[in-house]
């Protein structure tokens, strides 16, 4: 018996020993194509020399130094790094471990800046249904999934949910994309006023949705009006790009792409991309000024902020999409998956839809494709699909669909930016077959 308490007491798990470019091999020596970077993580496959090297360099020369006494040179090249490539107005990174510890940070951000700025009273915090912010008790309360939710319910903090911008399943038949967005933004607008404008901090979205809803991109304009209510309202707005940062759609960060920037905004999976842990919260000069002329001190501190190894990987990883103008390649390649997973899965009686940007790609599951009913939820379909794909040698991220029939099944696929196009044709041939033997 193994003294993990894993994830899932009810599975067994293979043991992965060695990475291989965009392959993960077991102790048995089955090799298994990382069609999900994992959970979107491994933006540079699981063997990556120049980032291994980087990390060696770092642990022999200081692999770790507690942020309350030093800074570190890693921890601010990174900084740089990031601050010169963000969307506009956002000076300075606050440095985690991951994506919940980010949107956490992100989150005492906004209460601390209003705090510091004297308006106290807004602390009412804006998300969307469906949605995941991660798995620490206030990103989770931040986040609208209710499967993820309802056995922590006592302990969470109070957050009220507006609409996801889900075309598939929300935009009205006669309703256009860019009305879509007006609708969902006077949603938003109607909640900030039934709250009071003056009493609500933030409002939080990803740019594409991701584990919840299966590579979700808003509609044209969408991000665009939200930005223009929050502003009516001096609520800040937080993107979390956790999932779909850090080049995953095409561009660095996917608010590029929306046209819109943040107040604040959480990145960590591609980030490090697996090689180390970390995650940052980019904080705008605003935000950081008031704090700067405050108190001066954001009480968030944990032992391995900025954690000089991680940072040294991180930075690694960045320059390595940088210079091998890997972010050309997620376009092109992003652009190819989807035309296989078109010409493969398109007439497919159980696909609904097929969507996504760059290499962030999904597919949504249905029992039928004329009314959109999704599949029962107590069929596992989605478990029983990872099961088939791994048989298959094949990793992807299903999720199941909710209870109250909002969303079906899908399947994330978020493969490493240096595949090559044979790669492409192995993971829609493997994910056809698992799909055929699980349906
Ligand atoms: N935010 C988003 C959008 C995510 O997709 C996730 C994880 O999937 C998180 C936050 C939480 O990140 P982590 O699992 O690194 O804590």
């Amino acid at each position: 018996m193994s003294h993990v308490f894993h994830r899932n007491l009810h599975q067994d798990y293979p043991t992965a020993v060695q990475g291989d470019g965009p392959y993960i091999v077991d102790r048995e020596g089955r090799r298994y194509l990382d069609a999900s970077g994992g959970a979107a993580v491994s933006c540079l496959g699981h063997s990556d020399e120049a980032v291994a090297q980087a990390i060696k360099d770092q642990v022999s020369r200081l692999a770790y130094a507690h942020t309350s006494f030093f800074t570190s040179e890693p921890m601010e090249q990174l900084a740089d790094f990031l601050i010169e490539r963000a969307p506009a107005g956002l000076d300075s990174v606050y440095f985690v471990s991951g994506g919940s510890e980010a949107v956490e940070a992100a989150l005492k951000l906004a209460r601390q800046y209003f705090v510091e700025i004297g308006q106290p009273q807004r602390k009412h915090l804006i998300a969307r249904r469906q949605s995941y912010h991660g798995n620490t008790l206030g990103a989770l309360a931040t986040g609208g999934n209710a499967w993820r939710r309802q056995q922590f319910e006592p302990l969470l903090i109070n957050v009220s949910h507006v609409s996801p911008c889900y075309a598939y399943r929300d935009q009205q038949p006669d309703e256009t994309p860019e009305a879509m967005g007006v609708r969902l933004a006077a949603e938003l607008e109607a909640e900030i006023l039934r709250l009071g404008g003056e009493n609500v901090m933030a409002f939080v979205a990803e740019p594409v949705v991701g584990a919840t809803l299966g590579a979700v991109t808003a509609v044209p304009g969408y991000f665009t009006r939200i930005r223009e209510v929050c502003d009516r309202y001096g609520v800040l707005l937080i993107l979390d790009e956790v999932m779909c940062g850090m080049g995953r759609t095409g561009s660095l960060f996917a608010a590029e792409q929306e046209g819109v920037t943040a107040d604040l905004i959480t990145i960590a999976k591609g980030l490090g991309a697996g090689y180390q842990p970390i995650g940052a919260t980019l904080v705008s000069q605003r935000i950081r000024d008031a704090i700067a002329n405050g108190s001066g001190f954001f009480q968030h501190g944990h032992t391995y902020i900025g954690h000089a190894t991680a940072c040294a990987a991180a930075l690694a990883v960045q320059q390595a999409i940088e210079s091998r103008d890997l972010l050309t390649r997620v376009n092109v390649l992003g652009e190819g998956l989807q035309a296989r997973l078109g010409e493969r899965f398109a007439n497919h009686p159980h696909i609904g839809d097929i969507r996504g940007r760059g290499l962030f790609q999904g597919l949504e599951l249905v029992a039928d494709r004329d009314s959109k009913r999704p599949f029962d939820p107590a069929l596992k379909l989605h478990a029983r699909l990872k099961k088939a794909a791994m048989a298959e040698g094949l990793m992807c991220y299903p999720m199941g669909g909710t209870l109250d029939g909002r969303q079906g099944d899908h399947i994330l696929l978020a493969p490493p930016f240096m595949l090559e196009g044979s790669h492409l044709d192995e993971i829609t041939d493997r994910l056809g077959r698992a799909i055929d033997t699980t349906l």
